[in-house]
């Protein structure tokens, strides 16, 4: 490609050429009205030649110029004719007629600097035949006046003139060459200066580059920096969740009361997060639960009362949500449910709390902040999951517990568990100083039930005499057991001898009146009973249990079917 040095010098070329044709031009006006000059043709001629040189390079050698930018090469041979051309034109003019002094001085520039172009401009390799050229042309010109004058001179200045010529000649050669090898010499210089600067312009560039990438990763590490920070933070709050969560573990593994549990979790998240409020209902029969269970943890007491009379609502919004993720009620002070509105919070989150695919309740946290939940749900999702697996298999333990208490056949508590219990219960009334009713019944003439109808029949009566016994336990807060085969005792604390004998009245004649079916079959039973109170008929609670039996074994003694009260059987006999 051309240097851009080069292309400009070019066009530049352009407006000095035509200011020195114009020169040319106007030398010639002048030297014609000023009549320095008299013959017409030759000042015709000057003023000709210029201008047609003018408009040739105006279209022909401008409209080269002008693809010099995407020329690879620089056209020397055709610059080269055109400067033969026009010194030739130029000197041909002394051949029309003899060339005034006026115009010397300007054709003579005119040639210089035509000459001078050439030179500038073809300094390769081949200057020598530019120059021959050149010369020849010069030669040819000078050749042509000195045609024109040759009838004026002769003898010895016609050789003078033409050794004048060579020598012209040879000293434009000389200067061509001189000339053209220090301006090759000043091109390989700026050659150089430019490869050198297009180097230090490429290593500018690669500089300002790198300084960039250095600025942007400098930039991209602040940002990094930011996030690590970010990220610490995370990690140092989910590590203190962790270890918050293996506490609450711990205390899930050693414990088997389910509500407890409850409460420390909620407690624990209360703690860790700073909440407004915690919430956890679990309905009906999860666990041993007859009623649904509920717990709340606030900040204060009207957040408390209020989260307490809307926990049930929450819990139906999950279940009709029918979602394993958590409800979002309120994120941001945005309300999505209209719940929970008048505790006046900023976020609100359901989570239900699945057993497999069952919803048994659901926890709620509340905040008065705002981004309150902006690390996600997983900390109050783990904690539901740990819970609901604390949960089943603290269950599984009361289950078990529970079967070991009751009795197979009738459910009610065996006799292994009244041990336990009954010692329990007299330490208690004791240090209470409270009242301690015992009976104890026996059915009549069962060996018969059996006997007649068949031990299935016969666990049949055993099954609904039970069930009377613990009605009655559970109507008046007392405890039922199965004490033999078919022995129940009714355990009422608090009670004393009236007040028990009115509900045992009630429910032997209960039991008297029920009709035992089983498939077609119909059997009625008729139980003995015996009573004893703590203080009321006996001061030691040690004898209760054994005064009742005695009670009881009197009715069996005295034709069965009664209730017989602990020291009153001897003189006075209450019949059932
Ligand atoms: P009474 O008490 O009135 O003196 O007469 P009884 O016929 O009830 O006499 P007893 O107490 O001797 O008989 C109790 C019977 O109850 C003996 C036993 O076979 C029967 N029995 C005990 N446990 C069960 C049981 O779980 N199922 C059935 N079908 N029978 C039982
Ligand atoms: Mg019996
Ligand atoms: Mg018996």
């Amino acid at each position: 490609m051309l240097t851009e040095y080069k292309v400009n010098s070019i066009k530049n070329l352009l407006v000095y050429n035509r200011a020195v044709y114009f020169f040319m031009l106007l030398s010639s006006l002048i030297s014609r009205i000023s009549e320095l000059t008299l013959n017409s043709v030759i000042m015709y001629y000057y003023v000709v030649v210029p201008a047609l040189i003018i408009v040739f390079d105006r279209f022909l050698f401008f409209g080269r110029l002008k693809k010099l930018d995407s020329q690879d090469e620089f056209p020397y041979t055709f610059m080269r004719v055109r400067t033969c051309i026009y010194v030739f034109l130029f000197s041909a003019g002394g051949a029309i007629d003899i060339i005034p002094a006026s115009l010397l001085v300007p054709l003579f520039l005119c040639l210089v600097y035509i000459y001078l172009q050439d030179i500038l401009f073809c300094d390769r390799f081949d200057s020598f035949n530019s120059c021959l050229f050149i010369s020849i042309t010069l030669y040819m010109a000078n050749f042509l006046l000195f045609l024109k004058y040759r009838t004026m001179i002769n003898g010895i200045w016609k050789f003078g003139l033409t050794a004048s010529f060579l020598v012209v000649v040879i000293v434009c050669c000389i200067l061509y060459l001189v000339i053209s090898g220090i301006i090759r010499n000043l091109n390989e210089r700026y050659k150089d200066i430019l490869f050198k600067y297009g180097d230090i312009k490429e290593e500018n560039e690669k500089l300002i580059s790198v300084a960039e990438k250095v600025e942007r990763i400098n930039s991209e590490i602040n940002f990094q920096r930011i996030n690590l920070a970010r990220v610490n933070d995370d990690l140092a709050e989910s590590n203190h969740e962790s270890r918050s969560l293996i506490g609450v573990m711990k205390f899930f593994s050693s414990s088997f009361d389910i509500e407890k549990n409850a409460k420390v979790m909620l407690d624990n998240i209360m703690k860790v997060k700073n909440a407004k409020a915690v919430g956890m209902y679990i309905s009906e029969n999860v666990y041993m639960n007859k009623e649904p269970f509920t717990y709340i943890n606030a900040e204060d007491e009207t957040t408390e009362q209020l989260l307490g009379e809307e926990l049930e609502k929450v819990y139906k919004l999950v279940v009709d949500a029918e979602s394993t993720e958590p409800t979002e009620i309120c994120i941001n002070r945005e309300y999505k449910y209209p719940i929970l509105s008048g505790i006046g919070i900023l976020n609100a989150v359901a989570f239900p709390a699945y057993e497999n695919d069952d919803l048994y309740g659901v926890m709620v946290v509340i905040s008065g902040k705002y981004d309150f939940f902006i690390n996600g749900y997983a900390f109050y999702e783990t904690s539901v999951m740990d819970f609901t697996s604390a949960l089943i298999s603290d269950r599984l333990y009361l289950k078990t517990e529970e079967m070991a208490k009751k009795d197979g056949l009738t459910k009610i508590y065996n006799r292994i568990y009244f041990n336990h219990f009954y010692g329990d219960l007299k330490r208690q009334v004791l240090s209470d100083g409270d009242k301690l009713t015992v009976a104890m019944m026996d059915i009549d003439h069962f060996k018969n039930v059996n006997d007649t109808y068949g031990h299935l029949v016969g666990d049949e009566v055993i099954k609904t005499v039970a069930s009377i016994d613990d009605k009655y336990a559970d109507r008046f807060n007392g405890t039922a057991v199965r004490f033999g085969g078919e022995e129940f005792l009714l355990i009422l604390r608090g009670i004393g001898i009236d007040e028990a004998y009115n509900i045992l009245k009630e429910m032997h004649d209960e039991i008297e009146s029920t009709v035992v079916e089983y498939e077609d079959l119909k059997v009625c039973v008729n139980t003995s009973m015996g009573v004893a109170s703590y203080k009321d008929t006996c001061g030691n609670i040690e004898e209760l249990v054994d005064l009742a039996d005695k009670a009881m074994y009197y009715s069996k003694t005295h034709g069965r079917g009664m209730i017989v009260i602990d020291g009153q059987y001897e003189d006075d006999l209450s019949e059932g």
